[in-house]
């Protein structure tokens, strides 16, 4: 082994860490990418893999903002890791859906865009409510089941093929001379004058920059450099249909089709801890909403099903945020992270290295999850 203290250590190999990493090492810096083999169905392989804007920020509107940036960056970001590895993204910005159900979530829908174009940054918000009609004629091949009421459409959202997004960051990550460490479980981190001093079961790393980005681990993580980032599992189930001729060629957030053709529904958001099973309850609700949106679907038989668990900060939105009291230690945690993989593997990359930070990136601070204490 060559040095065990590079310039940057990053801690996890999900989609966040191995982003961060891969742009860390296309910087020239020297990183060790460190993670413990975990064969439970981690987020960064279990997700649905858009990449979409509609719907994200509300409440906070630079995230709003940052999530079109993150997507005006994908398409030059994907070409870029095809080029370096080969591996195809399949990033198509087909366009995206959300298919309202009954005239009382088109009038909540309505309110909802009503209020991000309110709140935008910009004054502008480019997602438009779309009539029954409009979305049926946009959708030629799949006729809509009779509640359809209409949709949201934002032109900017997709999707590409999460697996290969992981695989092509970590082959991109080796390539440009980034060490990855596949099963080296963190144990512990010390602070020292010279920086860091991380414990694995294999063996111990020395670095002065350190990015946690652990998913679910990043709370106990960060503890350990004063930085507190409170995450918590939330599952989400997902079904896959055999493959089929091509029907969809966009994505609403609970159905896409894949370039094979299967067709994936999904996701459940529930609140069951670290629990990773299926359950037919939850299965069978998220293929009625398919088969309520499109009934034609209904003769697709069901191939594969899964859970997996999304890390989500209080507000669900992301966390950026470096150590005050160990400066040089980095904590990265969000939902969306295959979204966001363009982002991340760009202008936290300069934050890291330079401190240089896009504008008002205080607001990704995890300082805003601290309660005043009460007199
Ligand atoms: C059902 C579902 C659907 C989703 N759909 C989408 C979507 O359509 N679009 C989108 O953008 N996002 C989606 N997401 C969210 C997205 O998948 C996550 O934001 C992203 O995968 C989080 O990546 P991560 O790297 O933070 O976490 P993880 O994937 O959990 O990776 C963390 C890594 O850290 C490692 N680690 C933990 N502890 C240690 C330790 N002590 N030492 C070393 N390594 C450690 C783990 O082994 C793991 O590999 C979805 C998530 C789910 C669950």
């Amino acid at each position: 082994m060559k040095t065990m203290n590079p310039d940057v250590v990053v801690i996890g190999g999900g989609v966040i860490g191995a982003a961060v990493a891969y742009g860390l090492a296309a910087q020239k810096a020297s990183v060790f990418m460190l993670d413990r083999e975990d064969f439970q169905l981690t987020a960064s392989r279990g997700n649905f893999g858009l990449v979409w804007l509609q719907g994200k920020g509300h409440g906070m509107p630079r995230y709003a903002q940052w999530s079109q940036e993150a997507i005006e960056l994908w398409s030059n970001f994907a070409k870029k890791l095809e080029d370096q590895t080969g591996i195809p993204q399949y990033y198509h910005r087909t366009g995206g859906f959300q298919i309202c159900v009954g005239e009382e979530e088109y009038s909540k829908r309505s309110t909802f865009l009503e209020e991000m174009r309110t709140q935008s940054l910009t004054g502008t918000y480019d997602c438009e409510m779309i009539s029954r009609d409009e979305l049926q004629n946009m959708i030629p091949k799949l006729s809509l089941g009779p509640m359809v009421s209409g949709a949201s459409f934002c032109p900017h959202d997709g999707f590409a093929n999460p697996l290969h997004l992981l695989r092509a960051l970590h082959q991109a990550f080796i390539q440009l001379k980034g060490q990855f460490f596949p099963s080296a479980d963190v144990q512990t981190i010390e602070h020292n004058t010279d920086g860091f001093l991380i414990q694995t079961n294999i063996t111990k790393f020395s670095t002065r920059k350190l990015v946690i980005a652990s998913g679910l681990a990043t709370t106990k993580l960060s503890a350990l450099v004063g930085i507190r980032v409170p995450v918590r599992p939330q599952r989400g189930q997902v079904l896959v249909t055999e493959k089929t001729d091509q029907l969809f060629p966009f994505a609403t957030g609970r159905i896409r089709q894949n370039f094979d053709g299967s067709f994936m529904f999904g996701a459940s958001h529930e609140e069951v801890g670290y629990d990773l099973s299926t359950t037919n309850g939850i299965l069978q609700d998220i293929a009625n909403h398919a088969l309520t949106v499109f009934p034609t679907l209904k003769n697709l038989q069901l191939i594969r099903s899964w859970g997996s668990l999304r890390v989500l900060t209080p507000d669900q939105k992301p966390v950026y945020v470096e150590s005050q009291s160990c400066p040089g230690a980095f904590a990265v945690t969000s939902h969306s992270g295959v979204s966001l993989a363009s982002i991340h593997s760009n202008y936290l990359v300069d934050w890291i290295l330079s401190g240089q930070t896009q504008p008002m990136f205080e607001v990704f601070d995890s300082a805003r999850f601290d309660v005043p204490a009460t007199a």
